[in-house]
């Protein structure tokens, strides 16, 4: 029996929860369970020493990254659940692209047990979900980070039209840091009206998935320049390899 973190025993939404207990472990198939069991979280969203800017599993002991010490990135802090890996993929690609809501809150409830997130989210004074572009959004019906941010941050307002993506970029995988920086220049802007909002407030991002970070870097670059005293982000998975330096 595995005990469940001092963050998921206080869970707001415990209730909720418990009345998904009557289904089977998505991953080990075990029934009764969770949508996720004690024992799947435990095993696969284990807590690994990471990069504090950028997520990525570094050895123990080790704060940055090499890739963090010589280009520091424009977060204070970055903080994920697990890794990119089996199981994962699978069961986000069922939130995200075949828009099962189950899995928001069971994500968003995987994401506060992970000791480095609650510590991000209470620190923000704004949450800002990761945007889409509108075409996409207009394809995908909705924002998965508005949702996993909906259910990380019950209480808060959140600002979903704060942070806009103003276009669609090319995929990034492929293209080195340089190009890939290039292809993000512009594709963040924070709408003029909600800006005030941002004076001197520590911010954080909500996404899903992090890949080589470029666009959570470009995204808090842009709340920085729009007055944000800081900038944090918090994802659900993180991919292990760092990208093309
Ligand atoms: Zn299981
Ligand atoms: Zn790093």
């Amino acid at each position: 029996m595995v005990r469940l973190p001092a963050a998921l025993r206080a869970w707001p939404w415990r209730r909720g929860w418990h009345e998904r207990l009557s289904g089977q472990c998505a991953i080990c198939h075990a029934w009764p369970a969770r949508t996720v069991c004690d024992a799947c979280a435990a095993r696969f969203a284990r807590p690994v020493p990471r990069c504090q800017c950028c997520a990525l599993p570094v050895p123990d002991g080790v704060t940055r990254c090499g890739a963090c010490l010589r280009h520091p990135p424009p977060l204070d802090a970055c903080a994920a659940c697990c890794d990119y890996a089996w199981p994962w993929p699978e069961h986000i690609g069922r939130f995200k692209y075949q828009g099962d809501p189950g899995w928001a809150a069971t994500i968003a409830t995987l994401m506060r047990s992970a000791p480095w997130v609650e510590p991000v989210l209470d620190a923000a004074q704004v949450v800002v979900p990761m945007p889409l572009a509108p075409g996409r959004l207009r394809q995908r019906g909705f924002n998965q980070a508005l949702e996993l941010a909906r259910r990380l941050v019950p209480a808060q307002r959140l600002e979903p039209r704060l942070l806009l993506r103003t276009r669609e970029t090319t995929p990034q995988s492929g293209l080195d840091r340089r190009a890939r920086l290039a292809n993000l220049r512009g594709a963040f802007a924070v709408a003029p009206a909600r800006a005030h909002r941002l004076q001197g407030a520590q911010v954080a991002l909500v996404d899903d998935v992090m890949t080589s970070g470029a666009s959570l870097f470009a995204a808090a670059q842009a709340l920085r320049d729009a007055g944000a005293a800081g900038v944090s982000a918090v994802v659900f998975a993180r991919t292990e390899a760092p990208a093309p330096d």
